[in-house]
């Protein structure tokens, strides 16, 4: 007989949302390990005690936490998630009948207080704390990398950088815009002129690196390559150099912070600039597994720099014929040297078809780093090297799953604060998911195994 589900009107029911969460559900992980007495706590001062009490702020982590880990990314659509999901209504200690907050109010507070109180930076640090007192960060190796990440911007709101703009009156000017102007003022040495900027997002970049031109920031991740958990993450321009220094900002800060500070970097050939090679070795003492960015070799056939020895005690190279080539005389130390061989050694030398045939002598050139680069060099050729070669692909698979899985392949929110709050969430929300998955879920199926 077929038979037909009795629809009958429940008028009260009593429900705990507790027992439709499943056990091994990944919310239930990410809130045992999350605690955000630290983050209620710094955002107290910001709080009137008398009025109409606001949304709890708490509630509102909880929310964007969702979003992160979810790929929620419309604040209007999360408000709607809450509130029609059972799981979500119990991670963010919501009862069924609890309202869930206005996207408009919603997107107010994070906007405001929790920007002006950098609460999104506290509460990344305070989930790394956490990742710490339970032995997932082992500080040994901490691998370095930077991807681009489309902005809020469209080409065709953009003009040539060379075309003065005039942005009227500051503060009547979008918060993006004055927060470009105001980066601009305290920029020291200025800027070069970009080839193009964008009106709505003026300090976003103009880049082809990835296909057709777009506006981009660059997001900065240091990750501690024990457990690939993020210890630090920097939103930047996309260019090399913003993005070597905004590597040495995340390594001060975690030193400064945690007290941690890794006996080696491992990163691509970004980062084998001498400028960055020379801050790791001379200043930080950390060993770069990093590929030297070199262009001193030949590829004509001709000796390269590194047919040369470099004679320390003597403060010159050796040529493959046994000759000298010596720096001049008044040479600073901190800036590049050029090394010259004798015109008279060269002019009757077999070699010099091979070593310097366009040339009356041959030269080469010395960064004052170059102690530090010869360094990196010989890392290059140990096994050492190829296992952190190996294990540099935990940042790139961080940033396949930001992209892919989180969904953050374009931002929402514009200005660099908002490329800062939005990688904060994003990273946040990577190192609460892998905990609970290393921590939680192996212990959950070791329970449902004795059980
Ligand atoms: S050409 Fe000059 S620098 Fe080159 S090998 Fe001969 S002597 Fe040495």
């Amino acid at each position: 007989m077929m038979g037909r589900q009795a629809t009958k009107r429940e008028l009260f029911v009593s429900v705990s949302l507790d027992e439709y969460v499943p056990g091994d559900h990944l919310l239930r992980a990410v809130d045992r390990y999350l605690d955000l007495s630290e983050f209620r706590s710094n955002l107290a001062g910001s709080y009137s005690h008398t009025g109409r009490p606001s949304i709890d702020p708490e509630l509102m982590a909880r929310m964007l936490i969702i979003g992160y880990c979810y790929g929620i990314r419309s604040e209007r659509r999360l408000c709607e998630e809450v509130g029609m999901n059972l799981a979500y209504r119990w991670f963010c200690r919501l009862g069924l009948k609890d309202k869930v907050p206005d996207h408009s109010s919603f997107s107010k507070n994070r906007h405001g207080r929790f920007r002006d109180h950098d609460a999104f930076r506290q509460l990344f640090d305070s989930v790394l704390r956490r990742c710490m007192a339970e032995g997932l960060v082992q500080g040994e190796g901490f691998a370095t990398d930077a991807s681009m990440i489309k902005a809020d911007a469209q080409r065709h709101r953009s003009c040539p950088g060379d075309v003065g703009i005039d942005w009227g009156d500051a503060e009547q000017a979008s918060r993006p815009v004055r927060e470009y102007l105001t980066a601009l003022e305290q920029a020291n040495p200025i800027p070069p002129v970009p080839k193009r900027i964008s009106l709505t997002d003026p300090a976003s970049t103009w880049t082809a690196a990835a296909g057709p031109a777009i506006f981009a920031y660059s997001t900065n991740y240091l990750i501690d390559l024990k457990a690939g958990l993020i210890v630090d993450v920097e939103a930047s321009a996309v260019n090399k150099m913003a993005e070597v220094e905004a590597t040495k900002i995340m390594i001060d800060r975690v030193e400064e912070k945690f007290a941690i500070k890794p006996q080696r970097l491992v990163g691509d050939t970004n980062y084998g600039v001498a400028a960055m090679l020379g801050w790791l070795v001379d200043e930080k003492g950390i060993v770069p597994h990093v590929p030297v960015w070199d262009k001193s070799e030949h590829h004509d056939g001709t000796f390269s720099r590194s047919d040369f020895i470099f004679d320390v005690e003597n403060n010159q190279y050796v040529c493959p014929a046994g000759k000298h080539l010596r720096p001049p005389r008044s040479a600073q130390a901190k800036t590049p040297l050029r090394y010259r061989a004798s015109v008279y050694d060269c002019q009757v030398c077999e070699l010099k078809p091979k070593c310097c045939p366009n040339m009356v002598a041959r030269k080469i050139d010395r960064s004052p780093q170059e102690p530090a680069r010869d360094i990196a060099r010989a890392i290059g050729k140990t096994e050492a090297y190829r296992v952190s070669r190996r294990e540099r692909k935990k940042v790139e698979m961080l940033f396949a799953h930001l992209k892919r899985i989180l969904k953050l392949g374009q931002l929402r929110l514009r200005g660099p604060s908002g490329a800062h709050d939005e990688f904060l969430l994003a990273a946040t929300a990577q190192n609460l998911r892998r905990m609970a998955k290393k921590l939680f879920m192996p212990k959950r199926e070791a329970e449902l195994a004795m059980s």
